[in-house]
């Protein structure tokens, strides 16, 4: 009776399967797998985006709002907290392991990834990040290394995979040390290297169009489109830069030609990077960047009905959360519009703050031009004095730029609480066959093994196969 009570309970508790196919494919049928990684979006994160669509049109649902089937926590195994190398380390590899390991064990030992799986598979592969293509989460994907700041030699790693689509930002990691973006250390030219191994080599939007025009099938695909990090979503109209949404697109051109399925990983990369500066206007817009590649896709998930669409974060950045005390009294709201004009990244208003600071004018013209700049990119008429100040004295990389977050953040009553991770359960949600398979709460290291059982994949033998070929160096 009680079997029947608790069968009745899980009965009731499924998700309506309205939006997903409830069968998982027979084994000889590994769907295609788009796995999409928002960095640093925690359920606070989700919630800024959905208010925000709902003050500015009205509308209510992200787009994949209806899909989400549970949450992961995220914890490393020498901290509560996780960096992303661990935290994408599990959710590539089904590993547990310490903060800068890049597809390593504990023991510093290489670990198989799904990606190196879906190739042996004969799946075709692919990347697409904003970060550097060498950072940590797509590294996790496409390399072995013992600690993430080993960008030069992750470079080389991914080279060898034949990944057929890897777009994204860090072109100083595959240039000679000799050009002047390099960073180098040896004569090594990756551009040429890719080249000769069939790759072609694109840098702008442009040219990514171009190669999307005239796709030579067998050629496989790099786009670095910037030295380091691609540009916040917020800033990208002053640059050259592909969308997300463009590069996922033109990776799901590509992939989906494939006759044996493909893997594509998506990250979102910069909106973790905005949590850490916890620049809330750049967090949003690249949150609505990341959702529109989702709709691609999903769109294209939906279209071929045999694509599993899974979206989760590695780790919530920033402690970001939505109302605040203002003059030592909690306040029932928060305001999405005061970030509709913001204009700039906190990052690009330090860079100006910079050069006014550095410019030779009197103190009080300084003042006057600071102010003047945050109004003009902020949209706050009344900025406060005691930020000006702050802003004439502050050192350091990211200090200027931490020193104007505030600004922005007291005005929407928005609170942070770190500059760095935080140790919160993130949200899960996929689409497509086998998508039942993910209801529930996980550990991180379980979405790995559900996608490795899905693909057919036997990490645990390939792990064996890597080991002894020593294919990791
Ligand atoms: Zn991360």
């Amino acid at each position: 009776m009680l079997f029947t009570v608790l069968g009745l309970c899980l009965l009731l508790v499924r998700p309506a399967p309205a939006q997903t196919a409830p069968d998982a494919p027979a084994p000889e049928e590994a769907p295609n797998v788009i796995l999409m990684i928002p960095d640093g979006f925690g359920p606070a994160s989700v919630t800024m985006a959905r208010d925000y669509l709902r003050w500015r049109r009205g509308q209510e649902e992200l787009p994949y709002d209806s899909l989400q089937v549970g949450s992961i926590r995220t914890y490393a195994s020498d901290s509560y907290i996780t960096d992303s190398a661990a935290g994408g380390t599990a959710l590539a590899t089904g590993t547990k392991t310490y903060n800068g390991a890049v597809a390593v064990d504990t023991s510093q030992q290489a670990v198989a990834t799904l990606l190196e799986g879906a190739e042996r598979r004969g799946m075709s592969t692919g990347l697409v990040v904003t970060s550097r293509l060498t950072h940590a989460t797509p590294a996790v994907f496409s390399a072995h290394v013992p600690d993430r700041d080993q960008e030069n030699r992750i470079a080389r790693q991914q080279l060898r995979k034949d990944i057929e689509v890897m777009l994204g930002g860090g072109r100083r990691h595959f240039l000679p040390q000799s050009a002047e973006e390099s960073d180098r250390e040896d004569g090594l030219d990756l551009l040429q290297v890719a080249q000769d191994r069939g790759y072609e080599v694109v840098q702008t939007a442009s040219e990514l169009n171009q190669a999307e025009e005239n796709q030579a099938e067998e050629e496989s695909l790099l786009g670095l489109f910037s030295p380091g990090h691609m540009a916040y979503e917020i800033d990208r109209g002053h640059t050259r830069q592909p969308s997300l949404a463009a590069m996922t697109e033109t990776a799901i051109d590509r992939l989906s030609s494939s006759q044996d399925g493909y893997f594509l990983m998506v990250e979102g990369s910069r909106i973790d990077h905005a949590g850490h500066g916890n620049d809330a206007a750049s967090h949003l817009r690249d949150i609505q960047a990341f959702n529109q590649a989702t709709r691609s896709a999903l769109e294209a998930a939906r279209e071929d009905d045999n694509t599993l669409v899974v979206i989760v974060s590695d780790h919530e950045t920033g402690g970001l959360t939505l109302g605040r005390n203002r003059n030592g009294e909690g306040i029932y709201s928060w305001s999405p519009e005061k970030l509709a004009g913001v204009e700039a990244s906190s990052g690009a208003i330090a860079d100006s703050v910079r050069s006014i600071r550095s410019a030779g004018a009197s103190s009080s013209v300084k003042r006057k031009r600071i102010k003047g700049t945050l109004t003009r990119l902020t949209g706050i008429q009344d900025v406060p004095t005691e930020i000006v100040s702050n802003l004439m004295e502050v050192e350091g990389p990211y200090a200027v730029g931490n020193a104007v977050s505030p600004l922005v953040n007291r005005h929407a009553l928005v609170g942070w609480t770190s500059h760095a991770h935080t140790a919160v359960d993130v949200n899960l949600y996929a689409y497509g066959p086998g998508a039942n398979a993910f209801v529930g709460h996980h550990d991180n290291t379980a979405i790995a093994r559900k996608l490795a059982n899905l693909m057919n994949v036997d990490l645990e033998a390939l792990t064996g196969t890597l080991r002894a070929g020593r294919e990791t160096q």
